[in-house]
């Protein structure tokens, strides 16, 4: 392609609210057969928010305990749980030793108690069993498309506190436009299965590839690339970083964090996937009238 007709594409993607690094970006946006989207806050709108607590004693205690030790992180499901907590009983208990287990949960000392918030992964590494009642119950809220964590202290799991997250609206068009490109989406989430299911049934996306870690996003994108696929990666988080830089094409939403804006090669600025489709549309009409 001439260098004229990329820098034309690249101001069109500029009206489109699409930022392209550099014009060679289109060269490689014309080629992706495959499009791996995030799920929390590129499908869905990741502001998520409490939708129910279960707890084998008092349910008050447990989201006061919940919310006292979100407080301190900044994941979509902790705020939504510290918000919660906060509106619901007013001040929360002070947190001591916090610390973050990326893609798991979080843990810390809250009221001199050792808590545990997060994945049943997480809980079974601290050596926490879960009576049947609070499993199955974890289980059902699941089923729902919810995003459920347990909650233990002194070695005990005390509660399931259920998240929910709302699918963009803009999503399932977006997913039926990529298809009518001849394009394969597949959906990328380090939750549960069950609620990456149902969004993607909501969204029309059959493959899924749920329950993986942060740093192993990177690790999913490899093994399309050796499988012979070209993969644009659509991602707004920290953790999507690394595979939105190791992907043929990496497009970040511009409503995500910084790092993944930095990693992409193109920003959708409104954070709306439809933007992505209208991206790979206009590689392919800038690339293909000049070959
Ligand atoms: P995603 O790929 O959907 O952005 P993450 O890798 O950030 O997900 O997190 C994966 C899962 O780990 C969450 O769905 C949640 O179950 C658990 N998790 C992560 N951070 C927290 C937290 N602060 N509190 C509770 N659970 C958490
Ligand atoms: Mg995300």
């Amino acid at each position: 392609a001439t260098p004229t007709a990329l820098l034309v594409g690249t101001g069109r993607g500029a009206q489109l609210g699409i930022l392209i690094k550099g014009p060679e970006v289109l060269e490689s946006t014309r080629r992706v057969d495959t499009v791996v989207l995030d799920k929390t806050g590129t499908v869905t709108t990741g502001r998520m928010a409490l939708a129910a607590v279960e707890a084998v004693g008092d349910e008050d205690e447990a989201l006061r305990i919940a919310g006292a030790l979100e407080h301190a992180s900044e994941h979509p499901v902790a705020r939504a749980i510290s918000q919660a907590a906060t509106e619901r009983l007013g001040a929360l208990p002070e947190v001591a030793e916090f610390r973050n287990v990326e893609g798991l949960g979080v843990e810390g000392v809250v009221d001199g108690r050792g808590v545990v918030v997060g994945r049943a992964k997480l809980l079974a590494d601290r050596a926490v069993t879960v009576p049947p009642a609070l499993d199955a119950a974890r289980r059902a809220a699941e089923a729902k498309g919810w995003t459920a964590v347990l909650l233990a202290w002194d070695g005990e799991a005390r509660a399931v506190l259920s998240v929910r997250d709302a699918v963009k609206e803009t999503s399932a068009e977006a997913v039926r436009e990529l298809r009518a490109l001849g394009l394969r989406p597949v959906l990328l989430t380090g939750d549960n299965e069950a609620a990456a299911r149902a969004v993607a049934a909501e969204v029309g996306i059959d493959e899924v590839i749920a329950e993986v870690l942060p740093r192993e996003k990177v690790e999913v994108v490899t093994r399309l690339q050796r499988e012979g696929r070209v993969v644009a990666m659509v991602g707004d988080g920290v953790n999507d970083a690394a595979a939105l830089a190791r992907a043929d094409l990496g497009l970040a939403m511009g409503t995500g964090t910084d790092v993944a804006i930095e990693a992409g090669d193109l920003t959708l600025v409104r954070g709306d996937l439809r933007a992505a489709v209208d991206a790979i549309r206009l590689a392919r009409r800038t690339l293909g009238t000049i070959k």
